[in-house]
């Protein structure tokens, strides 16, 4: 079945490689976009390779943008006293959806010295007097959190972590907006 068909396998292989996608999604996707709409697929052809093209991190908060700097941290309504570190840049998209954060963020993925470095300057170049931790729960994630705090106490800061709403173990995105926006407003000191 598959010789002869080779660059058709090769699309449904590309679907399957993305998360979420098993093998019968990625084999409908390539049928629907192969034999009936073509043009979907070549709408997302190009939008995939404009985005890829022109979207990178913040060189300050490492979240995403389009431009050297984020709308966010170029943003001179948002409180620079406070920022809000995250695990991955696409938190930031859903803590900004609840509205209940009007600070920085700071993206820190793995801790290692160069990134905790970046973190340190990010602290004092703007001054920073309050920490938000928006990480979920857990083990390791405690130890995170433990070890930021350690790395900023010469700093005048006050930390606190989302709260109550954000089940142990599960990531971010899958927590809904009101309990996150419920976890912010009942922020706990640590
Ligand atoms: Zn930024």
């Amino acid at each position: 079945m598959k010789k002869g068909l080779e660059k058709f396998y090769d699309l449904v292989d590309a679907f399957e490689s993305l998360p979420t996608i098993g093998k019968k999604s990625a084999l409908r996707l390539a049928y629907h976009i192969v034999m009936n709409d073509s043009y979907s697929g070549i709408k997302i052809a190009h939008s995939i390779e404009n985005a890829l093209r022109n979207i990178k991190k913040c060189i300050n908060c490492g979240s995403m943008s389009e431009h050297e700097i984020c709308e966010v941290c170029l943003d001179d309504s948002r409180d620079k006293t406070k920022v809000c570190i995250v695990q991955s840049a696409k938190d930031i998209f859903i803590i900004e959806e609840s509205k209940q954060f009007d600070g920085l963020y700071f993206v820190i993925e793995e801790l290692e010295p160069e990134a905790v470095d970046k973190m340190l300057n990010f602290v004092k170049e703007n001054e920073v007097e309050d920490v938000l931790f928006a990480i979920t729960p857990s083990l390791s994630n405690d130890a995170f959190i433990l070890f930021i705090e350690d790395k900023l106490k010469d700093f005048k800061i006050n930390f606190t972590k989302i709260a109550q709403g954000v089940p142990t173990g599960v990531s971010l995105e899958n927590v809904d907006i009101l309990s996150l926006a419920k976890a912010i407003q009942s922020k706990v000191n640590i």
